[in-house]
C-alpha cells in the first residue's frame, strides 16, 4: 500500500455496537458472532476519545455500527457528544427500523441529521435483501424523523444488479416526495460477503445511465462528502452516487473510524489498526496517547484503497 500525504482529519466514525437487528447480505453472515460486550467502549470511553479527536480537529461525529439504535439509550451518547466543548455536529447512520420509538429523543437529545438506509421499497425484497421482515417499520421510521424535525436526511441504497437495481425510479421518486437526498452506493467487496454479491455490483458509469434514464442530471458541488452529487433537472431533487470502487476518494478522505471496541482504523480497506481501549481504560497518559494515535494515522492514509475490505463492514463502522 502506498502511503499518501497526511490528511486534517476532521470526520470521526464511531461504530457504537457491531450488532444488529438486521443481517444484510452485503454485511454480515447470518450466523454472526459478536463482539464480547465487556470488550465495547462504554458511553464515557467513546466520550474521552472523541473529546480529545475534537480538541485537534473534528468537526463531525458520526454514529453508525453495526445499528447504533440497537444499543440501549443511544439518545444519551448523543447528548454526552454535543456537550463536548467545540460543538461538533453528530450524525447518525441507521437502518431506520427502530427509528420511530426513538426519533424524538435523538432529536431532543441534539442529533443533527440522520442517514437512513434503504435498498428496496417492496416488502418481500426487504426480508430477501436483510434477511429479515420489517420494511414498514423502516418506512414508519421515515416518517417519524420528519415528526420529530429532521432535516437534511439522505437515503443510502447499495445497488446490486438482478436484485434492487430496477428500483432506482421507484427510489427517486419515494425520495424526492420527502425532500429527502438519495444517494445509491456501489457494492464494496468485504471480508463477510465475498460470496457471490461482488458479481452483482453495479458500477457508477451504470449507477449514473440508469438515473439518467429517468431524467437529465446536473452535476453540483461534491463538498467534502464521498458522493458525486448531481441535481436532477427535471424534479430538483438532488442525488448522489457513492463509488469507493470505481472513483475511489481517498484524496479527499479526511475521516478516522472507531470501533466498538476501541480499534482506530485509519481506512475502511486498508486498516491502519491501532487500539486505543486500553489506553483509554487505564486513565494514564489518554490525551497524549490519542493525540499520538491521530497523528500516526493520519500520516499513513492510503494513495488510494485496493478495494478490497479485509474486516465486515458492521465490525468497523460502514
Ligand atoms: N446499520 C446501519 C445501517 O445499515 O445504516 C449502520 C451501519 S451499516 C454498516 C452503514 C452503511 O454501510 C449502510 O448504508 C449499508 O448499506 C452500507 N454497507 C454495508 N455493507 C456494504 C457493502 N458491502 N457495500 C456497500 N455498502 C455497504
Ligand atoms: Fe445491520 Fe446496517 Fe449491516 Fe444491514 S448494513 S446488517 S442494517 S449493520
Amino acid at each position: 500500500m502506498e502511503v499518501g500525504a497526511p490528511r486534517t482529519i476532521t470526520y470521526l466514525r464511531v461504530s457504537v455496537t457491531d450488532r444488529c437487528n438486521l443481517r444484510c447480505q452485503y454485511c454480515m453472515p447470518e450466523d454472526q458472532t459478536f463482539f464480547d460486550r465487556s470488550d465495547v467502549l462504554t458511553f464515557e470511553e467513546i466520550r474521552s476519545v472523541a473529546t480529545v479527536l475534537v480538541d485537534h480537529g473534528v468537526r463531525k461525529i458520526r454514529l453508525t455500527g453495526g445499528e447504533p439504535l440497537v444499543r440501549r439509550d443511544v439518545h444519551k451518547l448523543v447528548a454526552m457528544l454535543k456537550a463536548i466543548p467545540g460543538e461538533p455536529q453528530v450524525v447518525m447512520t441507521t437502518n431506520g427500523s427502530l427509528l420511530a420509538r426513538q426519533a424524538k429523543a435523538l432529536k431532543d437529545a441534539g442529533l443533527d441529521r440522520l442517514n437512513l438506509s434503504i435498498d428496496t421499497l417492496r416488502p418481500d425484497r426487504f426480508e430477501r435483501i436483510s434477511r429479515r421482515p420489517g420494511l414498514p417499520d423502516v418506512l414508519a421510521g421515515v416518517d417519524a424523523a420528519r415528526d420529530a424535525g429532521f432535516t437534511g436526511t439522505k437515503i443510502n441504497t447499495v445497488v446490486m444488479g438482478g436484485i434492487n437495481d430496477d428500483e432506482i425510479p421507484d427510489l427517486l421518486d419515494y425520495a424526492a416526495a420527502r425532500d429527502i437526498e438519495q444517494r445509491f452506493i456501489e457494492f464494496m467487496p468485504m471480508a463477510s460477503n465475498d460470496h457471490g454479491l461482488a458479481a452483482q455490483r453495479v458500477p457508477l458509469s451504470e449507477i449514473r445511465r440508469r438515473i439518467e434514464a429517468h431524467g437529465p442530471l446536473e452535476p453540483c458541488e461534491r463538498g467534502s462528502g464521498p458522493a458525486d452529487r448531481f441535481i436532477r433537472k427535471n424534479t430538483g431533487a438532488r442525488v448522489g452516487i457513492i463509488a469507493a470502487i470505481s472513483l475511489p476518494f481517498c484524496e479527499t478522505c479526511n475521516r478516522l473510524r472507531l470501533t466498538a471496541v476501541g480499534t482506530m482504523r485509519s481506512c475502511l480497506f486498508e486498516g491502519g489498526e491501532l487500539s486505543v481501549r486500553d489506553l483509554v481504560r487505564s486513565g494514564v497518559g489518554v490525551e497524549q496517547g490519542l493525540v499520538d494515535a491521530l497523528e500516526h494515522l493520519r500520516r499513513i492514509k492510503p494513495v488510494v484503497h485496493e478495494g478490497y475490505g479485509y474486516v465486515q463492514m458492521n465490525q468497523v463502522g460502514g
